[in-house]
């Protein structure tokens, strides 16, 4: 996890624990709790370093719990949700490897926009299928499907303290009738694995 306003690592040391392999994602950027948006010159600075070092990043845009602004949030906005906030960051580091936790819900037109104009983008489904209405969800992750992007969808839980929504989650996938096997298994394992950049080996493994 990570948060501009509260994460003190330094840009040096965030290279040192990157370059150590202890650490291999960026992520989660929860930035959006502090009303940050990706456009923050100082965050830009740790992107450049992930860009660098080729390290994958995560970054939350889309939902925090209802009205989390009047709990423990009070700079969380939802105009942040906004997927093509991220166009300007992915124009000034192209080779950035980065995926959208909660895929940007429910702003599912500027999604599109966004997964249509910029190829190396993917997103996670994260807490949105299993905290949104069924129906909802679907209707999203449809959407982003037969728009042609199944093959750009990660499956998440984003269980927290709630182990049994990975099964919620994953029976959420299984019993979608608009996917068929393939696209199943795309979100459950292919995308991740591209994404990723698993070796042949580690992905052998899986299998085993
Ligand atoms: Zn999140």
């Amino acid at each position: 996890m990570f948060n501009m306003m509260f994460s003190k690592i330094s840009i040096d040391s965030l290279q040192t624990l990157f370059q150590s392999g202890e650490y291999k994602v960026f992520g989660e950027i929860t930035n959006q709790y502090s009303g940050i948006g990706p456009n923050n010159e100082r965050f830009q600075a740790y992107l450049k370093v992930a860009e660098e070092l080729d390290i994958p990043v995560g970054i939350h845009m889309g939902p925090g719990p209802p009205g989390v602004a009047y709990v423990n949030s009070p700079h969380y906005r939802g105009k942040l949700h906004d997927p093509l906030l991220l166009e300007e960051t992915l124009i000034k580091f192209p080779n950035l490897r980065i995926y959208i936790c909660h895929a940007g819900w429910p702003m599912i037109d500027n999604l599109l926009t966004l997964l249509w104009a910029h190829p190396q983008v993917y997103v996670d489904i994260g807490v949105i299928v299993y905290a949104l209405p069924p129906i909802e969800f679907h209707n999203y992750l449809r959407r982003i499907v037969e728009a042609g992007f199944g093959n750009r969808v990660m499956f998440g839980s984003d269980q927290m303290v709630w182990p049994e929504t990975l099964e919620v989650a994953i029976q959420t996938i299984e019993k979608a009738n608009y996917l068929n096997d393939k696209q199943k298994r795309d979100i459950f394992y292919n995308n991740a694995a591209r994404f990723l950049g698993l070796s042949k080996e580690t992905i052998a493994k899986h299998h085993r």
